[in-house]
């Protein structure tokens, strides 16, 4: 069973090679682009792969500044190009668009493995040849399967050079061979996710975390966003931003990139100990985008509370539960186990011991007391509704997601009901 990973590593680069790699990067931004109107304004059966690819060609011959994207690289835009229509014809993403320079993210495709030469010089040190940037270093954070322990199952594909707050890394494509995982033995368990408690489990367990940032940090943060502010406010429209605005949002983003790797860090600890302990894990089919709608409402009919809302999204955002769910999918599936989703609604408010929802039940946040006569079960709220949860999927209600990038779930009996 072949399995394809990514590895990343941060690279160490010289000014001048930055410099190279970020042209290399506008310069595939800008490929992109080209290629995006070229494909647009072409009549539908003229729109080939391989009258790209000869246009393409033509453009890296009449084009002089777009020479110093390696051709390698140049394919890998069109690829992913055409990969990016070939979604949206399935309909699991909407159709490619121009990228903007200030809001896309930085990337070069290395497609070719050989070309590449990595070679681990030192314990913490790998070294790498990057087209037209020559030999650089990357931390060796993890084995890469190279030179002697490289065989037609296990090796690197490619890699992709990214950047990111913290400067240039190198996103390897490991491809490795595994047996098929047997049936994970481990038992059942619904998980319920919030925001008070970031994972309330059916079986009693939570999972918390802290703030992302320490006090310093914070601080440290506000008073730049206080200062971005201030400067903004001498901004006039289309004028360039000056370089110490600019050098402003660059500490911005890296003190909210090092939060991001923090909350990364412990979604992955979090979900790689639930995947190991429990054989099949439920969660509940959240709409995310429906939840973290505003409520500003129109000019005529202006929403309540908007600020509010626009609090209690900012703290769903930051839980970010669709990447946790992502991680669980795929974390349980390598170690024989299996993600249901049930739909959410409901699962607060009802009573995980008689199933009954009585007005009045949820008491607050945390606490849950059932108010139906003859039941009185009292508990945690989160773990109330991560009991329900489980409960839906043993009575076989499970939702399965509609075909298409339309996000409306189909509910469907899967299973025969069976006693709570
Ligand atoms: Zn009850």
């Amino acid at each position: 069973m072949k399995r394809r990973s990514g590895h990343r590593a941060r690279l160490t680069l010289s000014p001048n090679q930055v410099a190279k790699l970020d042209e290399q990067a506008h310069a595939a931004r800008a490929l992109w682009n080209l290629l995006h109107e070229w494909w647009t304004l072409l009549p539908k059966h003229k729109r080939t792969l391989a009258a790209a690819n000869a246009a393409i060609r033509q453009a890296r011959k009449d084009i002089d500044w777009l020479a110093v994207l390696p051709a390698q690289a140049a394919q890998a835009v069109l690829r992913t190009y055409h990969q990016a229509w070939t979604n949206c014809w399935k309909g699991l993403a909407c159709a490619p668009n121009f990228k903007a320079r200030f809001r896309t993210p930085m990337s070069v495709d290395i497609t070719q493995e050989r070309r590449m030469r990595i070679v681990r010089v030192h314990r913490r040190w790998g070294m790498v040849t990057i087209p037209k940037v020559g030999r650089v270093r990357f931390r060796w954070t993890r084995d890469l399967p190279i030179g002697r322990h490289a065989d037609e199952g296990n090796r690197v594909t490619g890699a992709r050079l990214i950047k990111d707050a913290l400067g240039w890394h190198i996103a390897f494509r490991v491809q490795t061979a595994h047996l098929r995982p047997g049936v994970h033995p481990g038992p059942e368990v619904g998980i319920d996710l919030g925001i008070a408690v970031p994972l309330a489990l059916s079986d009693g367990t939570e999972f918390h975390h802290g703030d992302w940032l320490n006090d310093k940090e914070k601080a440290t943060l506000l008073c730049l966003e206080q200062h971005a502010a201030r400067r903004k406010q001498h901004h006039k429209p289309g004028e360039k931003t000056s370089r110490r605005l600019q050098h402003t949002y660059d500490q911005m983003a890296g003190l909210r990139a090092r939060a991001k790797r923090r909350a990364l860090d412990w979604q992955h600890k979090t979900t790689t100990d639930i995947a190991e302990r429990y054989g099949t894990v439920v969660v509940e089919a959240l709409k995310i985008t429906n939840m973290v709608a505003s409520a500003r409402g129109t000019v005529d009919q202006p929403g309540k509370n908007v600020a509010q809302k626009r609090g209690l999204n900012r703290s769903i955002s930051a839980e970010s539960w669709g990447r946790m769910i992502g991680m669980l999918a795929y974390k349980t599936v390598r170690r024989g186990g299996t993600l249901h989703k049930v739909p959410a609604p409901g699962t607060s408010q009802r009573c995980s011991a008689c199933g009954a929802t009585t007005p009045g039940s949820r008491q607050s946040q945390a606490r849950f007391v059932c108010k139906n006569t003859g039941c009185g079960w009292s508990g945690n709220a989160d773990h109330n509704a991560a009991r329900n949860i489980l409960h839906l999927y043993r009575i076989g209600l499970v939702a399965v997601p509609a075909a298409g990038r339309c996000s409306r779930q189909a509910h469907k009996r899967v299973k025969p009901a069976t006693a709570r």
